[in-house]
């Protein structure tokens, strides 16, 4: 479906069930997008049937707005890319089979080549954790950290337009940002019926709160 009709579809969801659907539902989005046919085959079904979890691994330690200075290594060896670094606040990262991965392709530093890559865990093993910061609440995204140590993945793993990673993060990130202030205006009218309701509800001095003179709901 296209963007607005997903973001329609999005705010008629439970406010409840909007970050973990926003969150499962992204790597596939980014995948269908970015993907070529063999990549959408080979990595789709599996996320779209929740046989497999799936993550995207933009942020870093010393990297968060600034996309640019990404530090994530990786390096051509061959038939395969070798990844090498850490991704953090990273939603479903603990739980996650496949990610993609936002790495820096340029040998020197100084130049801004960026690119995604899709990292199956079950051939290219990396480690992962949970950072425990947000509670149990399951409605909350469970975020976490992830460290690529001589990561080999096949190089047909790169998604997306070679060197084109940056703009493809702004693009998802600007997705993203629709979808969280669309979350904003979802909790806000949620606010706005409940404060009406009690208005119309509560009596004081003999009459509901809504009905005095000086409010009119
Ligand atoms: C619950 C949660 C889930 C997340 N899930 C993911 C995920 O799945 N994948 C992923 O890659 N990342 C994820 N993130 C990370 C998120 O994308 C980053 O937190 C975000 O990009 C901002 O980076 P930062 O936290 O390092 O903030 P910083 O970049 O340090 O920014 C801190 C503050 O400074 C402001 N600021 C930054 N630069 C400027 C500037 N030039 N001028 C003025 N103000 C500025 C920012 O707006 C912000 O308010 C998640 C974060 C959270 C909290």
């Amino acid at each position: 479906m296209d963007f607005l009709t997903f973001i329609l579809l999005m705010e008629e969801l439970d406010p409840g069930l909007f970050l973990p659907v926003m969150i499962a539902s992204g790597v596939g989005r980014h995948m269908y997008n970015l993907g070529n046919e063999g990549q959408r085959k080979n990595f789709l079904p599996s996320l779209l049937s929740v046989d497999k979890i799936g993550c995207t691994s933009i942020t870093e330690p010393n990297v968060g707005s600034q996309h640019s200075a990404i530090q994530t290594r990786a390096v051509l060896d061959g038939d395969h890319y070798v990844i090498n670094g850490s991704k953090m606040w990273i939603s479903n990262a603990a739980f996650a089979d496949i990610t993609m991965v936002l790495a820096r392709t340029d040998a020197q530093s100084g130049r801004n080549v960026l690119n995604f890559f899709i990292v199956d865990k079950k051939d290219s093993p990396f480690d992962a954790k949970a950072t425990p910061i947000l509670g149990d609440d399951p409605r909350i995204p469970h975020v976490g950290e992830l460290v690529f140590e001589d990561c080999r993945i096949p190089k047909e793993n790169l998604i997306g337009l070679p060197g084109k990673g940056l703009m493809e993060t702004m693009a998802i990130f600007q997705k993203a940002r629709c979808l969280l202030a669309m979350n904003s205006v979802v909790y806000a009218q949620r606010a706005l019926d409940a404060a009406i309701r009690y208005a119309k509800e509560r009596t004081q001095f003999g009459k509901r709160i809504g009905h005095s003179s000086s409010f009119k709901p």
